[in-house]
């Protein structure tokens, strides 16, 4: 057992996480404490900053065309340049931290990468529905990838350019729960499975009538 610095309770080893910096090999404070000071932490304004920045480096490792031109402590002195950073971050901290009203950092140009003249401020909740926008109105194709659905009972096989597409052509009310289905959160939906057709739009316009 081992006694957490911030509750002061005593706690089985387990609950602490690992840090090799301390003379037992674990943190001074609990698991849960550590939590809450990272949540804490993540709502101040530099640490918001710290975790949009962090947020966009892992995107970027996954997709190399969303590159991050900036450094941290460059990406800092642009937000505080900011009035908005100021204003969305007091409207987000007065919601109650409201997930819709997260300060966000939007890329203009979705097929651009992460630099200053291209990157604009708003909330997370607007970033989302710009997202979705942009697949309706087929701008953004990247976010449009094309699917297949399969019919559970009858096999039949089925290619859509858009997952709206689909979404209309089989009914199905939520454009998000095939979603699920594709990244494997669910198995299927309105009695079909999905995945992504790995085959271009165009090719597909060349076939499908
Ligand atoms: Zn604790």
């Amino acid at each position: 057992m081992k006694i957490c610095y911030d509750c002061g309770e005593a706690k089985e080893y387990s609950e602490y996480c690992k840090n090799n910096a301390k003379s037992d090999g674990l943190n001074h404070i609990c698991k849960r404490c550590a939590g809450v000071r990272g949540q804490v932490y993540f709502r101040t304004e530099k640490g918001l900053i710290k975790r949009i920045f962090h947020n966009q480096k892992r995107r970027s490792k996954d997709d190399n065309s969303k590159k991050v031109k900036y450094t941290f402590d460059e990406f800092y002195k642009w937000c505080c340049g900011q009035g908005e950073f100021y204003r969305l971050h007091k409207n987000w901290v007065e919601s109650g931290y409201d997930k819709h009203k997260t300060p966000s950092v939007d890329r203009i140009d979705d097929y651009g990468c992460y630099e200053f003249k291209n990157i604009q401020l708003m909330t997370w909740g607007c970033n989302m529905s710009k997202g979705f926008k942009g697949i309706v109105d087929r701008v953004n194709t990247k976010r449009s990838q094309t699917i297949m659905s399969c019919n559970i009972k009858s096999g039949k096989v089925n290619i859509y350019e858009t997952i709206i597409d689909a979404k209309n052509d089989l009914g199905i009310s939520s454009a998000s729960d095939i979603v699920s289905c594709i990244k494997g959160s669910i198995s299927h939906i309105s009695g079909h499975y999905f995945c992504y057709a790995l085959i271009s739009r165009s090719k597909i316009k060349s076939f499908v009538k």
